[in-house]
């Protein structure tokens, strides 16, 4: 009962980074409790979901354009107004931090 414990605790580890990167931090935890040594590593290094989305679309030509996207690549309208959704906000935000962290080395 104690080993299953120490279990469920670690198991929040890969749980916490999946559910950063839109996973299901749930699904993580049960594959963290019964494989952690896979479980851990893979979370790591699992692609973020919205690194792999096609980004946001363009309201005036319905096109997509990637979320850094200034200006719609199609028709030239702005597009720097359009919302990312909570997920993509914190996606974006993990980028930057990195780029930033870049800069200090
Ligand atoms: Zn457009």
């Amino acid at each position: 009962m104690g080993m299953f414990l120490l279990l469920a605790v670690l198991a929040l580890i890969p749980a916490m980074i999946a559910q950063k990167k839109g996973r299901s931090a749930l699904l993580w935890w049960v594959f963290g409790v019964l494989l952690f040594i896979v479980a851990l590593p893979a979370s790591i290094i699992i692609k973020p979901l919205e690194a792999q989305a096609t980004g946001k679309k363009c309201p005036k030509c319905a096109e997509f354009v990637k979320e850094e996207a200034l200006i719609c690549k199609h028709c030239g309208s702005d597009v720097t107004s359009i919302d990312v959704s909570p997920i993509e906000a914190t996606v974006i935000q993990d980028e930057s931090e990195k780029d930033q962290s870049k800069d200090k080395v």
